[in-house]
């Protein structure tokens, strides 16, 4: 099996050294990796909110067999490290070029599943006793130029009269008082939709909520051979091995080629990375007029990500390099912390507690990719979040519990927008260059303000 990016991105034994980890909660009583030959009837590959959704569901609500095979600890790949920003939609596509190919009715279908999948955290928050630091009230869009306020007016005004999404624009003079005022603040859109949450606590607590309800986790336990035995798939770990009849992928955008052929050359994962600042003064924030709790995201297409945390440190995320090289990661550090300052000129000082990094997952359909593999019916997917897994994720997660037991079919339980699989990528060896080739065209037209 082999990596788009540096080895060290996959490098499970490291620590990921996020702040998140710093406040992590102690992992599910038990753990054990796979040490023998053992089976189950669904063995699930990956132990992100999509895996462990997906065994939560398969246990709890129809009784399965199930395990989960994770390379790193509970939550270890981007669903531990994220920036919490628990929003929509997972694809790149504009409404009216989604609508464009699939259909009004269909594009409603999806933006009512992503409005579900921010019900079900809620409810998952709720039924599983899962306590994530839900924050805010909705997710904000924040135009970088004064040319792009425009935009967030037509997003507005297409949210609400498609999908019946509360939102409300601010002029610039206005969100200074409610949001924080910047060099890169034209102006604001609130979507009543989402909250910010803590990426690890709601994994872990996923985890502890699916042992609860009768899954087995297995940690450290990465699947290094993929095996056919007596009409069974055997996956094949450094300890043992785990024999089953259906087997679920949730490897997104740590997937390595040649786990399966038929998810080679279809994601394309990127970097995307965070810093963290140490807890800002009351003094600090006033600088920035800063009064939000909301996760907030710009209008670039290499967009900004940030928001406050509960001990009022401030998170900035960004996208990353395209090689995951260590020596890249810390020139991205550099430029990240650089850009930090540039936003919010009173912070441009302000001591960095914490830098992380980790995959994103696109496709070259700009979709999510959800479904059954055709030539290996005892296989299901889900994969291709856009950097909008928070709430999506959990969501597939469940749709592929209830189509591995047949509990719905695919046409019932997945607007056509997110049914896979995502075409091949031509030349697929050659996607680092693709990404970039993308960021520097999104750079060139980011600045144009
Ligand atoms: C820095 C960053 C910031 C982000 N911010 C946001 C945000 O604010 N809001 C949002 O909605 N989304 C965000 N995302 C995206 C979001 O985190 C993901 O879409 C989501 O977590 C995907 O969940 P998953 O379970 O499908 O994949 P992951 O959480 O990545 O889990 C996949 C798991 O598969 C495991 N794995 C891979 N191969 C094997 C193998 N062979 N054997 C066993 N295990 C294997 C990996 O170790 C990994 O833990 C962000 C992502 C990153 C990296």
């Amino acid at each position: 099996m082999h990596t788009l990016f540096h080895s060290s991105v996959y490098d499970d034994t490291r620590p990921v050294e996020s702040y998140w980890e710093a406040g992590a909660p102690p992992p599910p009583d038990g753990l054990r990796p796979l040490e023998a030959e053992e089976s189950c009837d669904v063995a699930v590959i990956g132990g992100g909110y999509t895996g462990l959704s997906a065994a939560l569901h398969l246990a709890r609500d129809h009784g399965v067999d199930v395990r989960v095979l994770e390379a790193g600890h509970i939550g270890w790949g981007a669903s531990g490290r994220n920036g919490g920003f628990c929003c929509l939609p997972a694809s790149k596509l504009s409404i009216q070029a989604m609508i464009a190919r699939y259909g009004l009715d269909e594009t409603k279908r999806f933006y009512a599943a992503q409005l579900d999948g921010i019900d079900l955290v809620r409810a998952l928050g709720e039924d599983e006793g899962i306590d994530y630091g839900r924050r805010g009230d909705g997710n904000l869009t924040v135009a970088h130029g004064p040319g792009r306020f425009r935009e967030l007016e037509e997003e507005a005004e297409a949210l609400t009269r498609l999908f019946g999404i509360e939102t409300t624009l601010y002029g610039r003079d206005q969100f200074a008082e409610v949001g924080y005022d910047s060099s890169e603040q034209f102006g604001a859109l609130h979507t009543a939709a989402g909250f910010a949450l803590d990426p690890l606590k709601f994994a872990v607590g996923l985890g502890r909520a699916a042992q609860r309800r009768g899954a087995v986790l297995h940690p450290h336990s990465r699947v290094l051979d993929w095996q056919r035995a007596q009409g069974r798939h055997r996956l094949v770990t450094a300890g043992g091995s785990l024999a089953a009849r259906r087997v679920v992928v949730a490897t997104n955008g740590f997937t390595r080629e040649g786990l399966h052929p038929a998810f080679d050359g279809r994601v394309l994962p990127a970097l995307s990375n965070i810093v963290t600042t140490r807890p800002l003064t009351g003094d600090e924030l006033a600088a920035q007029k800063w009064r939000t709790e909301n996760p907030i995201c710009n209008t670039r297409q290499l967009l900004f990500y940030y928001r406050l945390l509960p001990d009022r440190s401030f998170l900035f995320g960004a996208r990353g390099d395209t090689t995951g090289r260590p020596e890249d990661g810390a020139r991205m550090k550099a430029w990240i912390v650089r850009r930090l300052g540039a936003v919010f000129p009173h912070w441009r000082d302000v001591t960095i507690s914490h830098f992380w990094r980790g995959l994103v997952c696109f496709t070259r359909d700009l979709t999510p990719a959800v479904g059954r593999l055709e030539d290996d019916p005892g296989v299901w997917y889900a994969y291709g979040y856009h950097a909008n897994g928070v709430n999506t994720a959990p969501w597939t997660g469940r749709a592929l519990a209830r189509l591995v037991v047949g509990a719905e079919s695919e046409e019932s339980a997945l607007p056509a927008v997110m049914a896979g699989p995502a075409r091949r990528f031509p030349f697929a060896a050659l996607r680092p260059w693709y990404l970039r080739g993308a960021w520097l065209y999104y750079r060139m037209t980011d600045d144009l303000r």
